[in-house]
C-alpha cells in the first residue's frame, strides 16, 4: 500500500468572507470548518501524515484546536505564504517523512466524501496525477474586450476543478520547483503539473464539494451537510 500524506492549505486571509476571523475557523453545525475537513481525512487508513498550513498569526490557535481534538496524524502545523501556492509549498517541504502519494485539499471544502478521496488516491498512484472535478453545466464565455463576451468555449470538454488533488510526491515537488523557477503562479496544483506535460486524471467529484468562500456559502453548506 502507498504511504499517503496530505497538505491542507488553511492560510487564506478570507478577505472575501468579511468576518472577524478567516472562513476556515467559522463554525459549520457547531464545528470549525477546518476541523470538519481534517476529520474526514484523518479517518482514511492510507493517510499517514497530515500537514496543516495556517496563517502565521493563528498558528497557536490552530495548534490548540488540533491538539484538543486528538487528530494525531497531524504532525506539522506551519505558517502559510502570500499566495495559496506558497502555502502549499511550505506544507510540502514540512513532511516528517516524504510520502509516496501526496494529496492537497482546501481547508474550506468540508463536504468532500471518502469515496472521492479514495478514488483520487487510487488514480494518482496509477497516473501520477489526479484531481476531482465536475462537468460544467453552464455555457462559459470569454470576456475578450472589457465588458463584452467575444468567444464561447466548447462546454463538452470543460470541467470545474476541485480538491482533493493527488500526485506522486516526486511529481508534485518537481512541478513546484519548475513553477518557482519560472515564477509561474497557479490557483491549483494540477496546473503546475500540466505545465510539465503530464496529464492529470479526471476523477468525478461532487457539486456538494463546495468551497466556502463567502458568507452566503455557509447556509448552503449547512443544508448540503444535512442532505447526506
Ligand atoms: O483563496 P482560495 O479560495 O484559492 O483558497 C483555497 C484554500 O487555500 C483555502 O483553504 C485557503 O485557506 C488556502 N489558502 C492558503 N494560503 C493562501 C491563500 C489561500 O493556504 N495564501
Amino acid at each position: 500500500m502507498h504511504r499517503v500524506g496530505i497538505v491542507i492549505p488553511a492560510a487564506g486571509r478570507g478577505r472575501r468572507f468579511g468576518a472577524a476571523h478567516p472562513k476556515q475557523f467559522f463554525r459549520l453545525n457547531g464545528q470549525p470548518i477546518l476541523l470538519k475537513t481534517l476529520r474526514i481525512f484523518h479517518g482514511i487508513r492510507a493517510i499517514k501524515e497530515i500537514v496543516v498550513v495556517a496563517p502565521a498569526k493563528y498558528l497557536k490557535d490552530v495548534e490548540r484546536l488540533i491538539r484538543s481534538s486528538r487528530l494525531n496524524k497531524v504532525t506539522r502545523i506551519v505558517a502559510g505564504g502570500w499566495e495559496r501556492q506558497h502555502s502549499v509549498w511550505n506544507g510540502l517541504t514540512s513532511f516528517t517523512r516524504p510520502p509516496d502519494i501526496v494529496l492537497v485539499h482546501d481547508a474550506v471544502r468540508p463536504l468532500v466524501t471518502r469515496v472521492i478521496i479514495e478514488e483520487v488516491i487510487r488514480q494518482s498512484a496509477r497516473h501520477k496525477a489526479a484531481a476531482a472535478g465536475v462537468r460544467v453545466k453552464d455555457t462559459v464565455k470569454v470576456e475578450g474586450r472589457k465588458g463584452f463576451y467575444t468567444k464561447t468555449l466548447d462546454r463538452s470538454r470543460l470541467w470545474v476543478v476541485q480538491t482533493p488533488q493527488g500526485f506522486r510526491f516526486a511529481t508534485l515537488m518537481n512541478a513546484h520547483l519548475m513553477a518557482r523557477k519560472s515564477r509561474f503562479l497557479g490557483t491549483d496544483e494540477a496546473s503546475l503539473v500540466e505545465r510539465l506535460g503530464i496529464p492529470v486524471k479526471i476523477v468525478e467529484g461532487s457539486i456538494r464539494n463546495i468551497k466556502i468562500t463567502a458568507k452566503e456559502d455557509v447556509p448552503l453548506a449547512k443544508w448540503l451537510s444535512r442532505m447526506r
